[in-house]
């Protein structure tokens, strides 16, 4: 598959991180690295920080992102966040499906459907997150748990909004632990998402779609895991609360 019909796309994702100033702060420091970088970047940070961030971020070539949306365009969901809400501030972007929302919040793959079609309406393009856990590697299962995420995510999701998706890889035992997958085995989790997507639509929406990995990726492994032909960027946890070393990932995906 031809990896030039994919830009790059470095995703930072704040988690629960930053009070106000500090993600002003972060952003500055992050923004010298885009005027060379080669490829997107995007920073999805708590919703708290969206109007400070899209502030700071406004001219700039820095896309911004929040980390989750509800389902519903509004209604009694007490503590929620809609679509509408995030696209009326000018957020471009949301990740849907993180593990740790699956594994503290009770995020199902239907809820995750459910939000993806709620983004997707409102005009947001979606980060989806898969993974396998350790258990489910140790049992021979990666491929299988990876697939059968990707298609229920994608439930009734029509080919004319797969323009507007990534999706993350994110093994979740490198998240957050230190522990990478090694370049090829999130190269081939990669390439078997892709297949699934071939499989769900066609071999044209599979090879425009932009596959990141996720799980510890830092300056020290960004560039070899993002050799590999099925990897087209990074969604990253850690390494984006600190503006070097996020700049130093941007430009290891600047090809
Ligand atoms: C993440 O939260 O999506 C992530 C990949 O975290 P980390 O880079 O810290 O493993």
């Amino acid at each position: 598959m031809d990896k030039s019909l994919r830009p790059a796309v470095i995703a930072g994702n704040w988690k629960m991180n930053k009070l106000r100033g500090e993600a002003r702060a972060l952003v500055e420091g992050i923004l010298p690295a885009l005027a060379k970088a080669d490829c997107r970047v995007i920073a999805c940070v708590p919703f708290t920080d969206l109007e400070t961030v899209l502030e700071a971020a406004r001219g700039s070539r820095l896309h911004i992102g929040a980390q989750n949306c509800h389902w519903a365009q509004s209604g009694a969901y007490t503590g929620e966040i809609s679509a509408p809400m995030l696209a009326e501030m000018g957020v471009e972007y949301v990740i849907l499906g993180h593990s740790e929302r699956r594994q503290y919040f009770g995020e199902t793959d239907a809820t995750v459907n459910a939000r993806l079609k709620a983004a997707l309406a409102s005009g947001l393009r979606v980060i989806l997150c898969v993974g396998e856990t350790l258990e489910q590697r140790q049992r021979g299962i990666t491929a299988p748990v990876c697939s059968m995420q990707v298609r229920s995510a994608l439930y009734e999701i029509p080919e004319a909004a797969m323009g507007d998706l990534l999706i993350a890889y994110e093994p979740v035992w490198a998240i957050g632990t230190g522990k990478t997958a090694t370049a090829a085995q999130a190269g081939e989790v990669c390439g078997l998402i892709r297949d699934t997507v071939a499989d769900l639509y066609s071999g044209r929406v599979a090879e425009r779609l932009c596959i990141q990995y996720g799980g510890s990726m830092n300056p020290g492994n960004a560039a070899e895991l993002l050799d590999q032909p099925d990897i087209d960027g990074g969604l990253i946890g850690g390494a984006s609360l600190r503006a070097e070393e996020f700049a130093q990932i941007i430009q290891a995906a600047s090809r």
